[in-house]
């Protein structure tokens, strides 16, 4: 019988550059581990395959990169120099898109915003994404009439969110907001409306585009002309190369926390299924690493969507009848594929039931945030030298950090063969939220090195985030 196994979807870049030892051997010796490496090439695949699936439509469209999911100088140049613009949602972020030449037309503030952020942004020509009622008050105070403050109007998780969002406008409140921007219309641009769902159902997003185009007939109806649909993020990634398997893993898991077969987690922890008695039900933490829909085909089947307020036509369609201009912002989307961690193996120790521990020079946090789990397997490359090959062996993955909770894996990942002290095992997909969003140094440890790596001449390039430039030489 096959070992549970949770293998990872990989780019063909990323598989070819695994499979060149001499570049990963060259990365390690340079930067030493850990390291993330970020893949621009495999970033703008993903956009080419959005700005298609658009096209198709027919339909106008803007794509924000959110800058959130990854601080990366590298991925956020690509971006520019791909001519997307860039949604930011803090100080920092702003002064980084600025930096790499992105001008206040191809920028959006999102988010939520204090009376400093807002001071800053006023006047300078970037559209902002208003939150609520406070922010718009604030930015008409601070407007300048000889030069108006371009806004979206962020509606809070129209119809259909399954709960109450702490983001957005709440619908009772839009009338009278939209009377307040009608008066100040001299100070104040309406551009447009948006929302962002974390929800991957596409029913929820139809429904928010309804909503959407309802708000914006009563905006007309108050003297408004808005002209953007803005639909956020929220756009999937596919992480699991074998769903198959994927389920087969789940399910062997499922039936190890009710007590029957080989244990698979360490501890206590049950991955937020239910126990009780001998069933184990529930929605995992780590469901998104059984999604097997891409982004393409959740905007294609978004844009293709019958709107039952508008005889059943295409929302796209809708769209472009009322020509309405399609912005959104992915950011996970645009990252799918783009980032690997790359850790070494300390060593490998048994614990006092027997358990067979790897530790590796990371944290929990470096690859992953804590309530979650990584359902991938990393990859096992052996260190120069090493003949191995004693068969699969099932191990819990621990952190460096000199605490109990710090384990990479709280479930049992099969290796191909126990690994030795200068293994490497590469962590995939963690270039969105994973490797910056809680990025910690407990423990003193710096933060791993980012490095960019593109492919051209025949060869693998890598050179620190910060100094990598377009392949135009323009950053
Ligand atoms: C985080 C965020 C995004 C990006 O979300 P993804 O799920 O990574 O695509 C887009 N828009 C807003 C307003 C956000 O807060």
């Amino acid at each position: 019988m096959t070992t549970p196994q949770l293998p990872a979807l990989l780019h063909p870049l990323v598989r070819a550059f695994l499979d060149d030892r001499r570049s990963v051997a060259d990365a390690v010796n340079r930067y030493g581990t850990p390291c993330h490496l970020l893949f621009p090439q495999v970033y703008l695949d993903n956009l080419r395959r959005l700005r298609s699936t658009a096209a198709r439509h027919h339909l106008e469209t803007r794509i924000f990169y959110a800058h959130k999911v990854n601080h990366s100088r590298a991925l956020l140049a690509t971006a520019h120099h791909a001519g997307i613009g860039v949604d930011t949602s803090s100080a920092p972020e702003l002064a980084a898109a600025r930096g790499v030449g992105v001008s206040a037309d191809d920028i959006e503030v999102t988010g939520p915003k204090g009376r400093r952020l807002l001071r800053e942004i006023a006047g300078t020509g970037v559209t902002v994404n208003v939150d609520n009622p406070w922010e718009l008050g604030e930015l008409i105070a601070l407007a300048d009439p000889a030069a108006p403050i371009q806004v979206l109007l962020r509606l809070s998780g129209p119809a259909g969110g399954s709960s109450v969002s702490r983001f957005g406008i709440a619908p009772a409140d839009v009338p009278a907001q939209l009377r307040f921007l009608a008066q100040h219309r001299d100070r104040i641009t309406l551009r447009g409306f948006a929302f962002h769902l974390d929800s991957g159902e596409i029913a929820d997003r139809v429904r928010a585009v309804g909503d959407t185009l309802a708000w914006i007939e009563s905006a007309y109806a108050v003297g408004l002309a808005p002209t953007i649909v803005d639909i956020g993020g929220g756009l999937r990634q596919v992480f699991t190369a074998d769903a198959d398997r994927f389920d087969h893993y789940t399910l062997a898991l499922r039936e190890s926390l009710a007590g029957r077969g080989e244990p698979m987690s360490w501890g206590t922890n049950t991955f937020g299924y239910h126990r009780a008695g001998n069933r184990v039900s529930g929605i995992p933490v780590f469901h998104k690493y059984a999604n097997t829909t891409t982004a393409t085909t959740m905007l294609d089947e978004l844009l293709s969507a019958p709107l039952p307020a508008h005889g059943g036509r295409p929302l796209a369609q809708v769209l472009r009848d009322n020509l309405l201009q399609l912005w959104c912002e992915p950011g996970k989307a645009l990252l799918d594929h783009a980032g690997i961690t790359v850790a070494a193996v300390e060593f490998v120790k048994s614990a006092a039931d027997g358990t067979i521990l790897v530790t590796v020079d990371i944290s929990r946090d470096t690859v992953t945030p804590a309530d979650q789990e990584m359902m991938l397997d990393p990859i096992l490359l052996p260190g120069p030298g090493a003949s191995r090959g004693d068969g699969p062996v099932g191990v819990y993955i621990c952190g460096h950090l000199c605490l109990e909770r710090d384990l990479i894996s709280n479930h049992k990942v099969w290796l191909p063969y126990l690994p030795e002290p200068g293994d490497l095992l590469v962590f995939a997909n963690t270039g969105a939220y994973h490797m910056d969003l809680s990025a910690a140094r407990a423990a003193m440890h710096p933060l791993p090195p980012k490095l960019a790596v593109d492919y051209h001449d025949d060869r693998f390039r890598i050179c620190p985030d910060a100094e990598y430039t377009t392949p135009t030489g323009r950053s």
